[in-house]
């Protein structure tokens, strides 16, 4: 199948993220094995989800080393936006493919499957891999489980590309994301007993203010990295709940911030700054109401910073293909930091814009696929 066929098969799945991607993986994973790679699935715990890891060995058998190719399958939902085509049905319309998923992300991940017959032929020093993930939209939950199994083997990689919507730009970093879901638990009365309640949405209303003010802080005094369209550390609350009724004081708060590290910013450290004050001032304070309130913090969907090398020779190599030396870096989240932590040197590159991701009618340029598929024809050539 060409990049365009694979594209439609792609998209016909309906991988939205709340959705099993089984059916999409293991139409890959036959589609591979078939051509001779060696595949392999890593499920999740309930195992409905599966990450794919493939190698296609290089000429004398190697399996170690070589180049990663990775993408996500999952999409975000198209739940209450007014499409002009079916979103689970590649469409053409005026050199542009639409569907969801054409741009982010599975337009890389067709390219690169389209290309497979060529990378065999071709006399490789090294090994090509693909490691598609599940769940990346919902916080880069799938690709860890992958990760941790190949870091278990001691599996080891010269380089990876993430194929995230770049508009075949280089990026070389991105911020992290960290969302934490807070419940403050207070004390239920009648509201005109207001002594024997303890309020749980103005307790949660004073940790949010403080939370804002971290996030004053970074804007104000940085650190700043202006390579960055928001060039500091964001902080801040998205979702609130809290109270059952007019007259009665509110026992269960409920709220979810997030925030967004420059690379180099300990993600511990900021969580840290708000551990400290519920432990030290807000706490204390409500205990003195009622001695079993709790405020508990757990975290949720987070990506780790990511910050590339220039000096790695993937970055090189992909910029000399891209003919592209800009220092680009990202807000977005990707999964580029996970491989990095790995010790994976890791670039993101791929077709399609980022504007078009995530919104109704998101589409892919037909232009960006044919220069992702040049793009990474000479990265399968570059190994030989
Ligand atoms: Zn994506």
């Amino acid at each position: 199948m060409n990049t365009r066929e694979w594209l439609e098969k792609l998209v016909s799945f309906d991988t939205t993220s709340r959705n099993s991607n089984l059916q999409l993986i293991e139409c890959v994973r036959d589609a591979l094995a078939a051509q001779g790679a060696r595949v392999e699935l890593m499920h999740s715990p309930a195992g409905d989800k599966a990450n794919l890891f493939a190698t296609l060995p290089a000429a004398d058998g190697r399996t170690e080393g070589g180049i990663v190719l990775s993408g996500h399958t999952d999409v975000v939902p198209v739940d209450g936006q007014q499409w002009n085509s079916q979103p689970f049905v590649l469409t053409e319309r005026d050199g542009r493919l639409y569907g969801r998923g054409s741009c982010d992300m599975k337009g890389f991940i067709a390219a690169g499957l389209a290309l497979v017959p060529e990378y065999k032929a071709m006399p490789r020093a090294k090994p090509l891999h693909f490691a598609l993930s599940y769940d990346e939209e919902v916080g880069c939950v799938g690709a860890p489980v992958m990760l941790k199994e190949l870091q278990l083997r001691g599996a080891k990689f010269d380089g990876c590309i993430v194929g995230e919507p770049t508009s075949m730009q280089v990026v070389v970093a991105n911020k992290g994301i960290n969302v934490h879901r807070c419940r403050v638990h207070g004390r239920a009365a009648h509201s005109s007993l207001t002594p024997s309640g303890t309020n749980a949405i103005e307790y949660a209303a004073r940790l949010i203010c403080r939370i804002r003010d971290i996030a004053e802080h970074f804007k104000e005094r940085g650190p700043y990295d202006e390579f960055f369209d928001v060039p500091f550390t964001t902080m801040t609350t998205n979702q609130i709940q809290g109270g059952i009724a007019v007259n009665t004081i509110p026992e269960l708060c409920e709220f979810v911030y997030e925030f967004r590290n420059l690379p180099g910013m300990s993600a511990e450290r900021i969580q840290g700054e708000v551990d400290a004050y519920v432990q030290t001032e807000l706490l204390p304070r409500m205990r003195k109401e009622f001695a079993d309130a709790r405020i508990d913090i757990e975290i949720g969907a987070n990506a780790p910073a990511f910050d590339a090398s220039e000096d790695a020779a993937i970055t090189q190599l992909v910029r000399a293909l891209t003919a592209d030396q800009h220092k680009r870096k990202v807000a977005y989240a990707t999964e580029a930091g996970l491989f990095l932590n790995m010790g994976i040197p890791t670039v993101v590159c791929g077709p399609g814009s980022i504007e078009q991701a995530h919104k109704p009618d998101e589409y892919v340029d037909i232009e960006q696929l044919e220069s992702c598929e040049r793009f990474l024809r000479k990265i399968g050539q570059s190994l030989v």
